[in-house]
């Protein structure tokens, strides 16, 4: 093997994170304990041990080349902010200058919070907002051609305590399923194990095309999707793209990709082609759910920033290509104590596990009780093209258990208790030197946007460029709130045993509606799934308000996760983001049609219109039908086109004076789109016509299938 290729993986992972290891090496013992058990238990790190850490921490840094920090937040934009400051101080007499970082800049910053969105949570005047250390996801330096940064991950709070960023909620709603299921777990008898995490492992679908052919499409450049663009004649009918050998432009930026996440910590562990042309796929080692959060963000930045080192572009965007499978993220959520029990693990006998099972039932009430804000926390613009299209899962929650576990809750529905499970079956392969399979006992269901996987629930409806924060802390709350009402119940309970069978009975019972073991992709679904009267909410701006439906706001409040008047500042976010969204979109149609299309589309009907002309002059009796018909249908649409750019100027016009809001985005959803579907029509239509030499961008087959 080339020596320039070989990774010693164990040297260099977690080489650039201030993690757990590097303390206990540099910090002194106290302080390193004082730390440890704050991470371990929570509390708050008083002034002197903080100047401890941030010293040990600053000198490792800049071992590394650091000669920033920053602290590291994610506000409602969706992706991570930061503010740089150096670690100089003022000269020393000498003329020299000394590099310091105190414990206060290490736990606290100050933000200038009037540049991110905040949903009128703060006026101008008041427009400071907090960072603070979030000491349970590990500092890490980053380096990139500005030089290395020390990174500090941090929750991001207005004066007044709300919460503007993503993490915030996610750790108050860690905190709510933490307690709740410690609760529940005491009550089966547990007594050793301190704390419950939710673990969590994104898995990242993205694309990747040429970098050049990228920068020619003003498209993908101000809006990360095509706006325009025919299918080519080849697409992914054929399905030979899905693990197709990966070729070697693309193997070398993954190897890129995995070293860079490996220094940075993060667990990148698989990674294949997608089922589209150009798509792939990653997935790192499951984590404690705010550091997986965190991973998952520069997972996006570490995608996006080697592409450009390969001459590629990762596009994140969730349907970067009309009619080719779209991108999204699965979320993989499960509860796991510090002694290393997994609450959603069924273990060999599930139908006698009775603590697992009453964990279900209760995952399945939650779920059913919250679908619509669980399919709120997966509402993203890019998303409202791919949710629903055949390929990915409908708009519509519903949870597959897999064969096993639904024949198990049936028999509780039945008769209050189950009395075997379901075994998976020998699988015979027929060659005799592969060993026979034992087959699961659930079998996969790709169609379903909530799955159980084994000892996992995997959440498929988070769009590729989301952040999973929020899909988390609804899936946090909820189930905290679930577990509180069981253990309401089976604390007050005489026969323990006997309420538990008669609570996973009553669960399995009222919520069965949300179970669905078949086809999610079918039209049949979506008619069955209204009977049973689950909410079908398609886009963004129907799903919004289920922020703040009086359950949700009694859900987030009970357990302190949003305050009310948080929700409605997400909300008006939302709405905010959609519309900002929408206009750029049409702009940027309005400007392609105009400076680039339209004038593309004249010199070839002056190609057309000369060539008749010299045929004619130089023979008059030649046919020049041909070319006749294609000046005309070239004509018609060029006229169509002007006719949609007009009519979408004009709506976009109008929905940009419109006041903020809820009208304004259902404006942009029902009237701009419409606009930006009738300009897209004509002009899919003369690319096929127009002489390719002569088309004024890359085309889908030269984007997707020349890689
Ligand atoms: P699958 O084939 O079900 O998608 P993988 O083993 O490829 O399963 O895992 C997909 C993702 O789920 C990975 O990120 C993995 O780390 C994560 N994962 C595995 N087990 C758990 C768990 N118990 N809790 C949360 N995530 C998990
Ligand atoms: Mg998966």
């Amino acid at each position: 093997m080339n020596e320039n290729l070989r990774i010693n993986v164990s040297e260099i992972f977690g080489e650039n994170v201030f993690n757990d290891s590097v303390m206990q090496a540099r910090l002194p013992k106290k302080v390193y304990s004082k730390l440890h058990q704050i991470i371990a238990e929570g509390g708050e790190l008083d002034i002197e041990t903080a100047d401890v850490i941030a010293h040990e921490m600053k000198e490792w840094a800049i071992e590394k080349g650091a000669t920033h920090f920053t602290h590291w937040f994610q506000p409602l934009t969706g992706v991570t902010a930061e503010k740089h400051d150096s670690f100089i101080t003022a000269p020393m007499d000498s003329g020299k200058v000394l590099m310091s970082f105190s414990g206060k800049e290490l736990i606290k910053g100050e933000a200038d919070a009037s540049s991110f969105p905040s949903g009128g949570l703060r006026a101008t005047f008041e427009a400071r907002g907090y960072t603070a250390w979030d000491c349970t996801s590990p500092a890490f330096v980053r380096q990139d051609a500005g030089g290395a940064t020390l990174c500090i991950p941090t929750a991001f709070c207005s004066y007044t305590g709300e919460a503007l960023d993503q993490k915030t909620p996610l750790l108050r709603s860690m905190q709510a399923v933490g307690e709740q299921s410690l609760r529940l777990l005491r009550l089966f008898g547990n007594t050793t194990s301190k704390k419950v995490t939710p673990s969590v492992g994104a898995e990242q679908e993205y694309f990747l095309v040429d970098r050049e052919k990228y920068l020619k499409r003003k498209d993908l450049v101000f809006t990360g999707r095509t706006l325009f663009g025919a299918m080519p004649p080849k697409g992914q009918e054929m399905d030979d793209h899905y693990f197709g050998s990966i070729r070697e432009r693309i193997a070398a930026y993954m190897k890129d990709v995995d070293v860079e996440l490996w220094k940075l910590g993060v667990t990148s562990k698989t990674e294949h082609n997608e089922a589209a042309p150009a798509q792939h796929e990653m997935a790192p080692i499951y984590a404690e759910c705010n550091v997986a959060v965190d991973h998952n963000q520069l997972v996006m930045e570490t995608l996006k920033k080697v592409a450009g080192r390969h001459g590629l572009q990762c596009l994140l965007h969730e349907k970067p290509f009309d009619g080719v499978n779209g991108s999204g993220k699965h979320n993989n959520w499960s509860l796991t104590t510090d002694d290393g029990i997994n609450l959603l693990d069924p273990g060999k006998k599930p139908h006698e596990n009775a603590q697992f099972l009453l964990v279900l039932a209760c995952v399945l009430k939650a779920v059913d009780k919250h679908a619509g804000l669980l399919r709120a926390s997966a509402a993203d613009v890019g998303n409202d093209h791919r949710l629903g299209a055949h390929e990915a899962p409908p708009a519509i929650i519903s949870v597959y258990l897999g064969e096993q576990l639904e024949d198990i809750l049936a028999q509780y529905m039945e008769k209050g208790a189950a009395t075997h499970s379901i075994k998976g079956e020998g699988l015979s392969t027929g060659v005799k030197t592969l060993p026979d399979f034992r087959k699961d006992a659930a079998d996969r269901n790709r169609t379903s946007p909530f799955a159980f996987t084994g000892n996992k629930f995997e959440f498929r409806m988070v769009g590729s460029q989301d952040s999973v924060a929020q899909s988390n802390v609804i899936l946090n709350t909820i189930v905290a709130e679930a577990f509180a009402e069981a253990c309401d119940v089976l604390e007050n309970a005489e026969d323990f045993d006997a309420a538990v069978h008669s609570l996973i009975q009553e669960y399995a019972q009222a919520h069965e509606r949300i179970i669905f073991n078949g086809d999610g992709y079918s039209e049949e679904w979506v008619e069955e799934a209204a009977r049973r009267g689950l909410p079908n909410l398609e886009c963004m701006v129907d799903a919004i308000p289920e922020y703040v439906a009086p359950a949700s706001v009694e859900l987030f409040e009970k357990f302190g996760v949003f305050s009310r008047s948080e929700l409605e500042s997400r909300m008006e976010i939302e709405y905010e983001i959609y519309a900002k969204t929408l206009n750029i979109e049409a702009k940027a149609m309005i400007d392609i049609a105009t400076k680039q299309i339209v004038p593309a589309v004249i010199r070839y009907t002056t190609v057309l219109a000369d060539s008749i002309n010299s045929v004619k002059a130089a023979c008059p009796e030649a046919p020049v039908n041909v070319q006749i018909s294609l000046l005309k249908e070239t004509s018609k649409c060029l006229e169509e086109t002007k006719e949609a750019m007009v009519k979408l100027q004009d709506v976009t016009e109008k929905a940009f004076r419109m006041e903020r809001g809820a009208a304004q985005a259902r404006y942009y959803r029902d009237e701009v789109n419409a606009a930006m579907e009738q300009l897209r029509d004509p002009v899919d239509k003369l690319e096929m016509i127009v002489d390719k030499s002569m088309w004024p961008m890359p085309s889908y087959g030269d984007l997707i299938f020349e890689v």
